[in-house]
């Protein structure tokens, strides 16, 4: 399968030292030279459903075009990223925790502080300014530990839910915690996505499992 760049953020926040866990806040002022980076190598943004159409079809692929993702609904991927990525023109997937909107993020508990997350109106906004809206789910499980008929109501109920509140249709989805197996990708595949990815640490490149890349502290991977 052919390649269009995808990249994975999660929150854009300066957090304190240890509240970190999974490694997944990158400061906004290093969030912001990233977007500006982009800018300045002459990349532009497509969504994810049409990155994938391209990635599995033969016209030719732009080799300035990515995908911006962003994993969650964090509160801050409203307040603090859109606003960047606006001024730039730029336009970002966000997967949504379709049981957990308006409210916060249970599934880090324990293991970092839990942050809020977008609410219906600010997913609709972000909807109507271009933004693609993506299932992660209803609760974030690891969805291959699920007996198959949970895995399959988190996969199926969360793309119902998120269809029916922003009233447009939810083509692409994203595995919590980068759990996936055979049987999950199936469900993911039968349930009418077009698309799913990858956590980044995973290297297979599939139509239900596109690779995504993390751009962190380091060089950005798209840089000139
Ligand atoms: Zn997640």
């Amino acid at each position: 399968m052919r390649h269009i760049p995808i990249l994975a953020y999660h929150r854009v926040v300066d957090v304190v030292p240890g509240d970190d866990y999974y490694g997944n806040c990158l400061p906004r002022t290093l969030f912001a030279e990233h977007m500006r980076t982009l800018a300045e190598a002459g990349y532009h943004t497509i969504s994810l459903e049409v990155a994938s159409r391209r990635m599995g079809g033969d016209e030719p692929i732009d080799p300035k075009s990515c995908v911006i993702t962003f994993d969650d609904g964090y509160l801050d991927t409203y307040e603090v990223a859109a606003p960047v990525l606006r001024s730039y023109g730029f336009v970002a997937t966000v997967f949504v925790v379709a049981g957990l909107v308006g409210r916060r993020s249970l599934w880090d508990a324990g293991k970092c502080c839990t942050a809020p997350l977008m609410d219906w109106d600010q997913l609709r906004e972000l909807a109507r300014r271009g933004w693609s809206i993506g299932s992660h789910t209803l609760t974030h499980p690891e969805l291959a530990r699920l007996p198959v008929d949970e895995a399959r109501h988190e996969i199926v109920d969360s793309r119902r839910v998120l269809e029916q509140e922003l009233d447009r249709p939810v083509k692409t989805f994203c595995y919590p915690f980068g759990n996936w197996d055979e049987i999950t990708y199936e469900l993911v595949r039968l349930a009418g996505y077009a698309a799913a990815c990858n956590d980044t640490w995973r290297e297979e490149h599939r139509p239900f499992a596109l690779a995504r890349r993390l751009p962190g502290p380091g060089p950005h991977p798209l840089a000139r």
